[in-house]
């Protein structure tokens, strides 16, 4: 339980101008996924500038070393730790601007917004005295938007020790506490066959077809999501394949050499990445065997599925401090998507909770988010600070 003086003293502390200054300092600097370096350097002065213990470690991106913030109490306890991304998606990009009470930008909604929130609870945390034991880890990275990040500087983070005992993070998730995530992989499939484009009338119709076998490939990837959709979990739903995108074919009376297919694959926790995978390359030999064709399919995974238990500490102290900040706790759910979170649980074995402002036009050029959000989040935030790192 947090006490409602120092609820209080948290709302006071927060400083919303100041929160939002942050906020328009960091998307005023054009920060596409592997150019992060000057946001990065930016945020890394302005942390120390006010005093915090920053280190930069590299985490295989030397490019755009990662900033790591320190602040603690003085007394044992635990680490809470806020990590966020400062890369944004490759689109147009989209100076800062705040009017009625919204922020516009590049990354207001993903997640510049969000990293503001956690800087603006590790200031409030340090004015109020509020965190009487442990410590909190701020740590901000390149390289989380793919198609262009893969996701690996974060890793690097992870195994290179930069880890608290439990992570908030603050993606634009804010209507459920997500306890399980599924993984999540890309497929990427070519169909090819031997010679050249030609005629129908002059050979073609005696070719492989490139279009007959991507037809049954279809096919055999509808019967597997079918099977797939037996396999359910109460918070998280079913598995699943599906095609997204498929390509072959010149004109109406030619053959084809290629047929290209693209789409994902999904999975629950209780299924691993091979046995995802598995099932798919039976599926891409066959077809070729059966149709005389090569069929080189891709399987590259994102992230892996996971799930934290309902009676972790680190719930128990979020549920307490949202009910604290807004009235009421949490419906527990999954996560839509996959986030760097996946990578805490599964890499690390560290419990993550995604969850940031109410925001929207993420991954558009239409980013918003409501500064009340942004204040609310870093009250959240620091509340489950206060109570996590006591516990
Ligand atoms: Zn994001």
């Amino acid at each position: 339980m947090i006490s409602s003086q120092t609820v209080t003293d948290v709302c006071n502390a927060i400083d919303p101008e100041r929160l939002v200054q942050t906020a328009v300092d960091l998307i005023a600097i054009p920060s596409p996924t592997r150019s992060a370096t000057r946001v990065a350097d930016f945020l890394a002065k302005l942390l120390q500038d006010e005093g915090f213990a920053v280190e930069r470690p590299v985490a295989g991106w030397s490019e755009s070393p990662a900033v790591a913030a320190r602040f603690a109490s003085g007394t044992d306890g635990k680490t809470l730790q806020f990590n966020g991304h400062l890369d944004t998606v490759h689109l147009p990009f989209v100076p800062p601007r705040t009017e009625d009470g919204l922020l516009y930008g590049s990354g207001a909604s993903d997640m510049k917004g969000g990293v503001a929130a956690m800087v603006e609870a590790l200031r409030v945390l340090r004015e109020t005295e509020a965190l009487t034991a442990g410590s909190i880890l701020l740590t901000a990275h390149d390289l989380h938007e793919r198609p262009w990040g893969d996701g690996s500087q974060v890793n690097e983070l992870i195994a290179s020790g930069f880890v608290g005992d439990a992570v908030l993070l603050p993606e634009y998730l804010s209507d459920r506490l997500p306890l399980v995530g599924r993984g999540q992989a890309s497929l990427q499939v070519e169909v090819t066959r031997e010679g050249v484009p030609v005629h129908e009338v002059l050979g073609g119709i005696d070719q492989p077809s490139v279009i007959m076998a991507g037809a049954e490939l279809i096919c055999r990837l509808r019967e597997l999501d079918t099977e797939l959709s037996q396999l359910t979990h109460p918070l998280a739903g079913r598995e699943s394949v599906f095609v997204g995108q498929v390509h072959a074919g010149e004109m109406f009376n030619q053959s084809p050499t290629k047929l290209e297919l693209s789409g994902t694959r999904r999975w629950l926790p209780s299924t691993t990445m091979d046995a995802a995978r598995e099932p798919l390359l039976q599926i891409f030999e066959e077809v070729a065997q059966t149709h005389q064709v090569q069929v080189n399919g891709q399987v590259a995974v994102s992230r892996d599925a996971y799930e934290i238990a309902q009676n972790d500490p680190l719930v128990a102290a979020f549920q307490g401090a949202h009910e604290a900040a807004t009235g009421h706790e949490l419906p527990v759910g999954s996560k839509p998507f996959v986030d760097d979170g996946n990578a805490f649980v599964r890499l690390g074995g560290i419990p993550a909770i995604t969850h940031g402002p109410a925001a929207t036009g993420a991954h558009t050029i239409n980013e918003q988010v409501p500064v009340e959000e942004l204040v609310r989040v870093a009250t959240v935030y620091a509340l489950t600070a206060i109570s996590y790192c006591n516990s």
